[in-house]
Formats: structure tokens, sequence, C-alpha cells
């Protein structure tokens, strides 16, 4: 199965996305974690992109695609089918993958938008920690490790993301509403849409999702 997952920040998409790749088989490709990852090793491309995500702008275009059509075309799991999680971001975004999708000829079937009420993305996000090793994602009410500050899964320190503060995350719901939220139309006009209460608890978001796709 091919699905690219929608939604605005703090909707979910990471943690749903964790929870039904293996139930599924597929390949989870987050630009985000991508480019936090270049950004951690200090590589050019981390260093080009560390503004825009700071102040939680978009990185160009150019920039994300190319990194994404490497993944597509390189990793072999990816014919399997992926889910694409923060990624298309842009209308043009939408566009140029779909162009690889066709000559790769492995065309998005589904996209999952995920709907949050504005209230719940604010609380996700400012509770949200992340582990420095492994990237696993938890919450200091919603989903809390076992002991307090350490990763359950690998041991690693758990950090807030420097994008999780209030300026940054006004400015990322209103790129999401003007840039982002356009394409929800273009999926849907291609007859693609499928649309989930994404306000409920993970387990329960989960299990719509995973009916949605089977159904
Ligand atoms: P969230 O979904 O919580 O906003 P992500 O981890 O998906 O967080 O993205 C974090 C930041 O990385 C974004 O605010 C943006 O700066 C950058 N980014 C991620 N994906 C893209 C993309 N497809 N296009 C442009 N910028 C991106
Ligand atoms: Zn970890």
């Amino acid at each position: 199965m091919r699905i690219v997952l929608l939604g605005p920040p703090g909707a979910g998409k990471g943690t749903l996305a964790t929870a039904i790749k293996d139930n599924l088989g597929l390949l989870h490709i987050s630009t985000g974690d991508i480019l936090r990852e270049e950004m951690k090793n200090n590589t050019p491309l981390g260093q080009e992109a560390k503004r825009y995500v700071e102040s939680g702008g978009l990185v160009p275009d150019e920039l994300v695609t190319r990194l994404i059509k490497n993944k597509l075309e390189n990793d072999p799991k990816a014919k399997k089918g992926f889910l694409m999680d923060g990624f298309p971001r842009t209308l043009k975004q939408a566009q140029d993958l779909d162009k690889i999708l066709v000559d790769l000829k492995m065309p998005v079937e589904w996209t999952l938008c995920l709907e949050a009420s504005l209230d719940v993305i604010l609380q996700r996000l400012t509770g949200r920690r992340v582990c420095k090793s492994c990237g696993a994602v938890y919450h200091v009410k919603n989903m809390p490790s076992k002991k307090e500050g350490i990763c359950d899964k690998c041991g690693g320190v758990l950090y807030q993301r420097t994008d999780d503060n209030e300026a940054t995350i006004t400015n990322r719901m209103k790129v999401y509403t003007e840039s982002t939220k356009p394409i929800i139309e273009y999926y849907k006009t291609q007859g693609k849409l499928k649309v989930l209460n994404a306000d409920k608890e993970a387990q329960e978001v989960k299990e719509l999702a995973l009916k949605n796709l089977n159904g």
C-alpha cells in the first residue's frame, strides 16, 4: 500500500505511522525525521535546513523533494509500500511527488487526512518529548516514558524539539493553513482522500485508520 498522511502539526501523523507501519509492512518516510537527523549530524543539508525548521517555516521545495526522490529510488523497502509523513506540504511538492511516482510506476493509493482541534494540537505539541538517540516520541501526560526523561526503547535522553515552543507553533499552524491545506483538495479531486477524526486517543486513531484502509 502507498499512503500519504496529511494533517496539521500535532495531529499525530508520526505516531500513527509508527503504530501501523509494521501491521501493514510499510516503510515510514518522514521528512521531519530525515531533516532532524541531518541537523543532528551537522551535514551541509542539515545546516541549510536549520534556519527554516527553527522558525517554523518550510524548507525549500527543491531540497525536500530531492530527499524524497532519493529515498524512493534507492531504498528497496519503498517498493513494498510506504507511509509518507510530512511530505508533500505544498501543492508543488504534491505535483512533483506524483511525477516521481508515475515514473516509478507506484502512484499514491490513499491519503489519510488527520483532523484535530486546535486545543488538542497545542496540548500535544507543548507536551511532546523526543528521544535524542532513536527518535521515539513521548508525551508528558498522554504517553509518558516509564522513567522520566529516559527512552523506554533505548535508554536515550528525551528532549523537547526547539520548534515545539508557542511562537514557532503559531507560525507552523499558519504555514499549514496557507501552504499545506490546499493539498487536501488536490487528493480529493483524485478520489484518494479519507478523513479521520484524530482528536481521539492514539490507540483509537490507529484502529480507525486500519479499518479505513482495510475496509
Ligand atoms: P510537524 O508535523 O510536527 O510540524 P515535522 O517533523 O513534520 O513536524 O516537520 C518539522 C519541520 O521540518 C517543519 O516545520 C519544516 O520546517 C520542515 N519540513 C518537514 N517536512 C517538510 C516539507 N515536506 N517541506 C518543507 N519543509 C518541511
Ligand atoms: Zn530511544
